[in-house]
């Protein structure tokens, strides 16, 4: 049974119940404990919840390194959560209000640093998480950020590019005193990409009267983006999945993966394991997948989807179910999509020997333990993932440089911090005998709240 410790509680924090603040989470409290449909739905509301998802981990690492309690509650809450309307003019000439979020987690170890979301589903819970887990991926590959994350609740599917413009113009405008290179730097995520990176930048630069290409990464590389960035997440997953191999004594030529997701960090995973020999043997996208026990030819399946704009129809493997595809057995299984794909319901079924979470929060807290009982070697997702941000450093360096790299020294760059921060992660999990997620969160949380007590308490 779960020990019902209270956290550090007290002040302000005490009267702010939206974020569960009264109790600490323990893995344990997050169990499916309900009998009824209606409290297994609720049940499996709170298990699928990312704020609690992302508490539970913290709470747990928090208490194995014997965190000072005052630290403990700087750091398990966000410093600022900006919630803002966006007016639109529609193309039919209606106005439209957009609901926008901005929540800056820390800035610790230097500025804010996260992506942004498009997506009807974003709420101010997954926004947080996603925020926190930003601060802890950047401390776990080392790189000097805290963490943040954008999100506008819009379908971009049913908006027109120019809609999409004056959205993110407008959002932009709206953060404009809170983000700035030094403050809170932000990236392309869900339905984002390059060119949405690109009006923010413009958008900036028209408010400072200059032009300042340090304010976002993932920019084109003509406006000061960086090369290979476009590939980072998916290039840092292969090389962590290289890691678990050799680890783990396997061979890519010997070795089955399946990616479930096949946008930028699904693809850019799948294309480059497929080019390092592994048999990638299936894709799952959110309306269906593709199967082939021989192995997919992933090149062949990027220019189909370029020509037909999905992954369906394609020869060169069989329509399969896309949640079936999970429970399917392979060597690796990459969730690249979204987050709650492994849950409680479906984590006894998985087949795999490792788990390489490109996407954030792919796993909840309940899957995990049961993921540890089948002994899946899971390179959780604040390392899996982190090649994305790492590169985005390597971008905001060069454009304060003014000088920038060649791919193949961005590359080398990426490799090395993705290989050393793995080995990090696998000493600490061997170190303390913990998992490698718990190990991740552990390492990540130290270097934070050791530079939280040296930097001090302002005022
Ligand atoms: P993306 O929009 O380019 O691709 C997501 C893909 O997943 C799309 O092809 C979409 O159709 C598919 N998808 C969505 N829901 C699905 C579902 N339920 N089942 C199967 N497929 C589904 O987004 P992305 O940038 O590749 O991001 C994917 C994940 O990786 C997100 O969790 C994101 O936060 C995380 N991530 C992205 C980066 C990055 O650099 N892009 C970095 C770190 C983490």
């Amino acid at each position: 049974m779960a020990e019902e410790t209270l956290i550090p509680s007290g002040g302000a924090l005490a009267a702010l119940p939206t974020l569960g603040r009264e109790k600490e989470h323990t893995m344990e409290a997050l169990e499916t404990q309900a009998a009824t449909p209606a409290s297994t739905a609720k049940a499996m509301e709170r298990e699928t919840n990312p704020w609690e998802a992302q508490a539970a981990r913290f709470d747990e690492a928090a208490r194995r390194l014997q965190l000072d309690p005052g630290v403990w509650k700087v750091l398990r809450y966000p410093t600022r959560e900006i919630i803002v309307h966006i007016p639109v003019q529609m193309d039919d000439g209606r106005i439209e209000v957009f609901t926008g979020y901005r929540v800056q987690h820390s800035n610790s170890r230097g500025p804010c640093k996260g992506g942004i979301r498009y997506a009807p589903d974003v709420s101010l819970d997954e926004v947080r998480a996603l925020a926190s887990w930003m601060t802890w991926k950047c401390a776990v590959v080392n790189i000097p950020f805290g963490g943040a994350k954008g999100g506008v609740i819009c379908d971009p599917k049913t908006m027109s590019q120019g809609e999409l413009e004056r959205m993110t113009r407008r959002y932009t405008a709206e953060l404009i005193e809170f983000i700035g290179p030094e403050k809170d730097v932000p990236a392309p995520d869900m339905n984002t990409n390059e060119q949405t990176m690109a009006w923010i930048m413009d958008t900036y630069s028209m408010h400072m009267r200059q032009t300042v290409n340090a304010v976002v990464t993932g920019k084109p590389v003509n406006l000061g983006g960086s090369r290979g960035r476009r590939e980072a997440t998916g290039r840092g997953v292969s090389v962590v999945t290289d890691q678990a191999l050799k680890h783990l004594n396997m061979e890519p030529a010997e070795t089955t993966a399946i990616v479930q997701g096949f946008g930028n960090v699904g693809s850019n995973s799948a294309k480059l394991l497929w080019e390092k020999g592994y048999k990638v043997i299936g894709i799952g996208e959110f309306d269906g997948a593709l199967y082939n026990p021989r192995g997919i030819d992933i090149s062949e399946l990027l220019e189909w989807k370029a020509r037909h704009g999905s992954i369906h129809g394609f020869a060169g493997a069989e329509a399969f179910d896309q949640d079936e595809l999970l429970t399917t057995r392979c060597d690796v299984l990459i969730p690249a999509a979204t987050e709650n794909v492994i849950t409680s319901r479906n984590a006894g079924a998985l087949q795999c020997r490792i788990l390489c979470e490109g996407a954030n929060g792919p796993t909840t807290v309940n899957a995990d333990r049961i993921l540890a009982e089948k002994g899946i070697f899971v390179i959780p997702d604040i390392l899996a993932n982190a090649g994305g941000v790492t590169t985005s450093y390597f971008e905001w360096v060069q454009d304060r440089m003014g000088y920038f790299w060649t791919e193949d020294e961005v590359n080398q760059r990426l490799d090395r911090i993705m290989i050393d921060s793995f080995q990090d992660v696998l000493q600490y999990a061997i170190a303390h005998n913990v998992n490698n997620r718990i190990a991740a969160y552990m390492l990540a949380i130290d270097r934070v709240a050791f530079t939280t007590r040296q930097r001090g308490m302002y005022a």
